[in-house]
């Protein structure tokens, strides 16, 4: 087995759980503000044939273990499988504390929050705001807990980065009592917006209190106006349902189309469920993957719908973004699409044109950080994303904190 050495160095696990993968990296410090990736990589197949991958920051491959038929470790066997790993190979890097990307804070979490016995509690209220990830967050932490009771863990949430839009942004046309209750807009991708809001101003300095529409596009996809950093409005909303259409998911539908099925076709909750996380998007309009590269390279006429369609609610919801926050001084594409579809940019910038949007063909070909020409009125970026750096500085300040905080 390969193994990585660094000397002495502190570093955090960043953990990304689902309901059947974990998705893992071991980001160390580097100097006194510097994060450096050392491995990353996933557990598949949890509760049916685990798989445990690894990386090293190279993208080359450390470990690929399979367990033997008929042996199924469940998840904390697992957790217990990486932190050996973990141990044996990164020799000198010393785990000082976990962070976990978490769907969702609902409207008590604005901000990352130690994991304590009663953050978990309220964590498990907030399940039905996001039955299909929130249990498996949590599990993890309790798994993690368990094996390992003296690394702290800090839960980073999805929704955090939009917890203080302005009240039109996050409310409902809807009886105030269920508003109140919590049935409101509380938007998602937070980590990936909030990294862009720290790097856009070093990217772009003059746009540091810009209004800049942030486009992330990858499998779930959403997009987010920001003003000086901040987050003004965003297209996902109670759930990741809303916005654009998704790899599985449709974006928003006109809520009639549900009372119809349910009505008419006796479709119920799981049904509903199931048509919209997974049947849908991509997949439900071409009838052939909710992958945009198999889609590219397809010459089928439903391939190219479904193309058009994504960019057509993209570049839609970003003009509607411009008005929701007055104005557009930068535009930016970011995540899996986002970054590498010379396609779907160059599609939704035709679309933004009467916006004062225009791309330098050559320069969204060799995907350069701007991608406009000099005479476009509203410059365009292409940013990279780092959610789990985002997670591993938001950890290791919040345990930092915690320990001053003790200390003093
Ligand atoms: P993410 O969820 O951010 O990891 O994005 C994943 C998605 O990005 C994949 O499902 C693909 O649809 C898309 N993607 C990745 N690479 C490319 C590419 N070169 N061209 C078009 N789409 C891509």
């Amino acid at each position: 087995m390969a193994s990585l050495s660094h000397s002495g160095q502190d570093a955090c696990l960043v953990i990304n759980a689902g309901s059947s993968s974990l998705k893992f990296s071991v980001i160390r410090k580097d100097g006194a503000t510097g994060l450096e990736p050392v491995v990353s990589g996933q557990i598949s197949g949890i509760g049916t044939a685990p798989r445990f991958e690894a990386k090293d920051a190279a993208r080359h491959p450390l470990a690929d273990h399979r367990w033997p038929d008929g042996e199924n470790p469940g998840r904390s066997a697992l957790l217990h499988h990486l932190l050996d790993w973990i141990a044996e190979t990164l020799t000198g890097v010393t785990l000082v504390a976990a962070g976990h990307r978490v769907v969702h804070g609902g409207t008590r979490f604005s901000a990352p929050a130690l994991v304590t016995p009663a953050v978990m509690d309220a964590l498990e209220g907030l399940i039905p705001l996001a039955p299909l990830h929130e249990p498996h967050n949590i599990a993890a932490m309790r798994a993690l807990a368990e094996i390992y009771p003296g690394l702290p863990q800090v839960a980073c949430f999805d929704t955090a980065f939009h917890h203080d839009q302005p009240w039109q942004s996050q409310t409902f046309a809807i009886p105030r009592d269920l508003t109140a209750e919590g049935v409101r807009r509380y938007g998602f991708h937070g980590l990936s917006y909030e990294y862009i809001a720290h790097r856009l101003p070093q990217v772009a300095p003059e746009l540091a209190d810009g209004h800049v529409v942030v486009c992330h596009l990858g499998s779930g996809a959403s997009l987010c106006a920001m003003r000086g950093g901040r987050s003004i409005d965003t297209t996902m909303g109670f759930t990741a349902l809303d916005g654009v259409p998704m790899g599985t998911r449709p974006g928003a539908i006109d809520p009639g189309v549900l009372i119809y099925l349910m009505r008419e076709k006796g479709y119920g909750a799981d049904d509903l469920e199931k048509l919209l996380y997974h049947k849908s998007g991509l997949l439900g309009v071409s009838g052939l993957s909710n992958d945009m590269r198999d889609l590219e390279n397809s010459d089928a006429p439903a391939a190219a719908e479904a193309v058009e369609l994504f960019c057509h609610h993209v570049a839609k919801q970003a003009a509607a973004l411009a008005a929701s926050m007055g104005g557009l001084d930068a535009l930016v594409f970011t995540a899996g699409v986002g970054e590498n579809s010379t396609l779907v940019r160059s599609r939704v910038a035709e679309k933004l044109a009467w916006l004062g949007v225009a791309l330098d063909p050559a320069a969204n070909r060799a995907k350069a950080t701007r991608i406009s020409t000099q005479e476009s009125r509203v410059p365009v970026f292409v940013i990279p994303t780092d959610e789990e750096r985002m997670i591993a500085r938001h950890t290791l300040d919040t345990v930092a904190v915690a320990a001053a905080d003790r200390a003093a």
